[in-house]
C-alpha cells in the first residue's frame, strides 16, 4: 500500500480535480490510499468565517464558500448535494457562533474541518466517475484519535491500531480527511496548519505504507522556495535529518512534523508535483551519499520574534538557564532557534500566543528586549558537516549585500546554519546566497 497525500493545490479547481483523479488512476496496482487538504484557499476561509461570525460579520463568506464547491461540482458533473449535508451543518456551527458572539479553538477547529470533509468527498466522487471504486472517510470514522490540545493536536496510541485495522479490511481506495482527528469525546481536532501532511504520515506509519507521496504543486523540495528564487534547483535526494530541518526552518512544502512517523518506521518519503507527474520529485531516505553540492536549501520563515534576555549579573549563576527556560514550559511554548554569548541569550518564537506573560516572568529574572518582524533563514546540507568555510562564505555574501545580521546559531547537527535578519531583507537574503551557492 502507498499514501498519496494531495494538497490543496493539486485539488484547487475542477481541472486540478480531474488530475488528481488520474494520477490515482494510474497507481491503482500500489493499493493507494488517499489522503486529501481543503481546496486551496478553503481552510483560510474557514477561519475567517468563523472569527467575523463571532463579531456578527462574515455573511456572504458562508455563501461564498459553498459556491466555490458547487461550481467544483458542476464543472465535473457531480452532483452538487453532495456537500449539501456539510453545509448544512457548518451553517449551523455558524449562527450559534453568531449568537454567542464568541468563538474559541475547539469551535474553530470543527469549523475548519469542512474544508477536508467537503474536498474528500468530492475527489472520491471523481474517482468513482472514472472506474476506481472509492470511498470517503473522516479521519476518526476510521480511528483517527487525538488529545485535546485544539488547533495543534496529537494522534493518542491506539490510532495507530484502530487506522492498521479499518483501512487494511476496505475493498475500495479510501479518501480520508487530512488535517483532523477526533478526541475520545468525540470533539473535532485539527494537527496545525499544513497539518495533512502530518496525517499522511501517521496514517503511513500506521499501515507500514511502502511509500508516503506528497503531491504539490511544485517538482519537489527545492534549493529555495521558486516563489522567492525563479531559479531554484529541485533536490533528488534529501536525509529525513536535512528535510526536517528545511521543513522546521521554512520550507512549507512539507509540514515539520511528517518526517518524524516515516523515520520511525523507516518509510521513504517523496515529494512529487501533480501537475508534471512523469519528475521524479524528492526522494527523501535515511540516509544520503554525499554529493558535489554542499548546500541542499536556504529558506525562510517570516514574522518572526526575537528575545534577548540579559542578565549581567545572573547568567553564568547555576540555575539561571533553566529558570528562564522554565517560563518557556510554563506557557507550553517552544523555542526556535536560541544562541548564547557570556552575558545574554537570544531566542526566537514564531507566534505572539502568550508573548505578554512569557515577557512579564522574563523580567522577573532579567532584562528583556523584543523585536518583531523578524525572518529566520536557514541554510541546510548534510555536506556542510565537514566543510568549515560555509560559515565565512555566508556571512561574506549576507554583508557584501548590506544585510544586517541579528543573531546566528549553528545546529548541533552540524548541518544547519540558522540566523536573524529583519523581515524585509528575508528575500534578499534567500536571493543573494542561493545565487553564491547556486552560481
Ligand atoms: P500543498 O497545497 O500541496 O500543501 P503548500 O503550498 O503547502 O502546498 O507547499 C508548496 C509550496 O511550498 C510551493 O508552492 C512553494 O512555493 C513552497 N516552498 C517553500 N519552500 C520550498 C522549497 N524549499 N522547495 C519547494 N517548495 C517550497
Ligand atoms: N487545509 C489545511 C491547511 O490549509 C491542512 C493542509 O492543507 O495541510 O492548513
Ligand atoms: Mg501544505
Amino acid at each position: 500500500m502507498i499514501i498519496m497525500k494531495f494538497g490543496g493545490s493539486s485539488i484547487g479547481n475542477a481541472d486540478r480535480i480531474t488530475n488528481t483523479a488520474d494520477i490515482v488512476k494510474s497507481n491503482i496496482d500500489k493499493k493507494p490510499v488517499v489522503i486529501v487538504s481543503a481546496v486551496e484557499g478553503i481552510t483560510d476561509k474557514l477561519i475567517e468565517l468563523g472569527n467575523a461570525s463571532a463579531e456578527g460579520k462574515g455573511n456572504d463568506s458562508l455563501d461564498n464558500i459553498k459556491k466555490i464547491h458547487y461550481e467544483i461540482l458542476e464543472k465535473l458533473e457531480l452532483d452538487k448535494s453532495l456537500v449539501d449535508k456539510n453545509i448544512g451543518e457548518l451553517s449551523t456551527i455558524i449562527n450559534k457562533i453568531k449568537n454567542d458572539k464568541k468563538i474559541d479553538n475547539k469551535i474553530l477547529d470543527s469549523v475548519q474541518s469542512f474544508g477536508e470533509r467537503m474536498s474528500s468527498k468530492i475527489v472520491a466522487a471523481q474517482l468513482n466517475k472514472i472506474g476506481v471504486k472509492a470511498l470517503a472517510f473522516n479521519a476518526w470514522d476510521l480511528g483517527f484519535i487525538t488529545d485535546s490540545d485544539f488547533g495543534n493536536a496529537e494522534p493518542l496510541k491506539e490510532t495507530f491500531a484502530n487506522l492498521n485495522k479499518n483501512i487494511k479490511k476496505l475493498s475500495v481506495v479510501p479518501v480520508i480527511t487530512g488535517f483532523m482527528g477526533k478526541t475520545e469525546d468525540g470533539e473535532i481536532t485539527t494537527l496545525g496548519r499544513g497539518g495533512s501532511d502530518y496525517s499522511a504520515a501517521l496514517i503511513g506509519s500506521a499501515i507500514d505504507a511502502s511509500e508516503i507521496q506528497v503531491w504539490t504543486d511544485v517538482d519537489g523540495i527545492m534549493s529555495a522556495d521558486p516563489k522567492i528564487v525563479s531559479n531554484a534547483k529541485t533536490i533528488e535526494r534529501v536525509s529525513f535529518e536535512e528535510a526536517s530541518e528545511l521543513s522546521f526552518f521554512g520550507a512549507k512544502v512539507l509540514h515539520p512534523k511528517t518526517i518524524l512517523p516515516a523515520v520511525k518506521k523507516n518509510i521513504p518519503v517523496r515529494v512529487l508535483n501533480a501537475f508534471n507527474p512523469k519528475g521524479n520529485g524528492t526522494s527523501i531516505l535515511n540516509k544520503v551519499e554525499r554529493g558535489e553540492q554542499i548546500i541542499k536549501s536556504i529558506t525562510s520563515k517570516k514574522n518572526i520574534i526575537l528575545i534577548h534576555v540579559d542578565s549581567k549579573r545572573m547568567l553564568g549563576a547555576y540555575g539561571f538557564l533553566a529558570r528562564l527556560f522554565d517560563v518557556f514550559y510554563k506557557y507550553k511554548k517552544s523555542v526556535d532557534v536560541i544562541s548564547t554569548s557570556e552575558v545574554s541569550v537570544s531566542m526566537t518564537l514564531d507566534n505572539e500566543k502568550n508573548l505578554n506573560d512569557i515577557v512579564l516572568d522574563l523580567k522577573g529574572i532579567a532584562d528583556v528586549g523584543v523585536l518583531k518582524n523578524k525572518a529566520v533563514i536557514c541554510i541546510v546540507g548534510e555536506g556542510m558537516r565537514s566543510i568549515p568555510r560555509v560559515l565565512g562564505k555566508t556571512f561574506s555574501t549576507i554583508g557584501r549585500n548590506n544585510i544586517n545580521v541579528e543573531m546566528v546559531s549553528q545546529g548541533a547537527s552540524g548541518i544547519n546554519i540558522t540566523f536573524v535578519v529583519d523581515g524585509k531583507d528575508a528575500e534578499s537574503a534567500v536571493k543573494c546566497l542561493h545565487e553564491e551557492y547556486y552560481k
